[in-house]
């Protein structure tokens, strides 16, 4: 799966891990040559890490909200029978 994209300014690849040290989004710049990444230039990038983490917080989400209402009902039914 291709995450990165080059640097505009150095060609250098940016990957997401980069973006996850960023302090916000706002305020990015290139790991590799320290040039200041526009907010417009990076608009690419922005929606692919979006279409990533996106869908991936939705399955994390359905995972927790399946987890929690697995445990839930377990409990629930524990306590049914134990009254
Ligand atoms: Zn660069």
């Amino acid at each position: 799966m291709k995450t990165s994209i080059p640097c505009p300014s150095c060609q250098k690849p940016l990957t997401i891990e980069h973006f996850e040290d960023f302090p916000t989004p706002f305020h990015m710049k290139c790991p590799h040559c320290r040039a200041n990444l526009k907010e417009t230039k990076m608009t690419p990038l922005l929606l692919l890490i979006a279409a990533i983490v996106v869908p991936l917080l939705i399955f994390i989400g359905i995972r927790v909200k399946s987890f929690l209402s697995n445990n839930g009902s377990t409990k629930t039914y524990k306590n049914e029978k134990s009254y």
